[in-house]
């Protein structure tokens, strides 16, 4: 394996899930990418994914008695292999967080790149893994200070467990918004990198609806440039 990514935030709904596909089908182009929906207690990749109807999940891996096959939750998906996680709140509580240690290292084994859509808030195990077991963290928050506070905790606390920073993804950024002052300030406190400033964009909303990440639902959209920027920028470690 190449490199591991957690693709994480301070809050929900920064768009995480949407970035890590972005990112995902970008680096596609020229790595092997799993992506792997960690988000286990508010699992959504499947939505963006066309997934809904997945039969094995990341839950069953994570369940002792479901004595499930790791390749039997990888479905090859818009170039990539996707591990979706289903929304069941009964199977999240009988899930083993730690099983997922596992579960990543025999998919590292076979795949160059690893994104890991992640949980947004920290404290408890299955929130804080994905970080732990990744190389280095995208941090994906909106050009506002609140989030960017929200981003540093999630860097911290990253850092605590030795994970690095690749950067910043600014998210749903709007016309009048001037990232450049908070994209300045985040340089100071982010390893100096933003990875793109992704506007926001109806393509987007409208791609979740169809089931389809963006840059297979709307690749020519700013938003989805965006992204292949923010791609580039990664730098995967060869
Ligand atoms: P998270 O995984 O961080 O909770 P999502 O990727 O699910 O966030 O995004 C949350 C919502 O915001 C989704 O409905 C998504 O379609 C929308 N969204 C995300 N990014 C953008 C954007 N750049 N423009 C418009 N809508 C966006
Ligand atoms: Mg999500």
């Amino acid at each position: 394996m190449v490199e591991a990514f957690a693709v994480a935030s301070g809050k929900g709904g920064t768009g995480k899930t949407t970035s890590t596909l972005a990112l995902g089908m970008a680096l596609a182009e020229d790595y092997d990418v799993t992506v792997i929906d960690a988000d286990t207690g508010m699992a959504n990749l499947l939505f963006h994914a066309g997934l809904d109807d997945a039969d094995v999940t990341l839950h069953d891996l994570l369940i002792d008695e479901r004595d499930a096959a790791v390749s039997d939750a990888v479905y090859e998906r818009f170039g990539m292999s996707v591990v979706p996680c289903g929304t069941s709140l009964a199977a999240f509580e009988a899930a083993d967080p730690g099983r997922l240690r596992d579960v990543v290292a025999e998919l590292a084994a076979d795949t160059d790149v690893l994104l890991l859509d992640s949980p947004a808030a920290l404290g408890s195990k299955s929130a804080v893994l994905p970080v732990v077991l990744a190389d280095r963290i995208v941090v994906v928050l909106q050009p506002t200070v609140p989030s960017l506070s929200d981003g540093l905790k999630v860097q911290e606390y990253a850092h605590s467990y030795g994970t690095d920073t690749a950067g910043v993804v600014f998210n749903r950024v709007r016309p009048d918004e001037n990232v450049d002052a908070i994209a300045e300030q985040a340089g100071r406190y982010f390893g100096g990198q933003t990875l793109a400033s992704v506007p926001e964009s109806d393509a987007v909303r409208a791609a979740r609806r169809e089931g389809k990440p963006l840059l297979a639902h709307a690749p020519d959209d700013p938003a989805a440039d965006a992204f292949r920027e923010a791609a580039a920028r990664l730098d995967v470690r060869d």
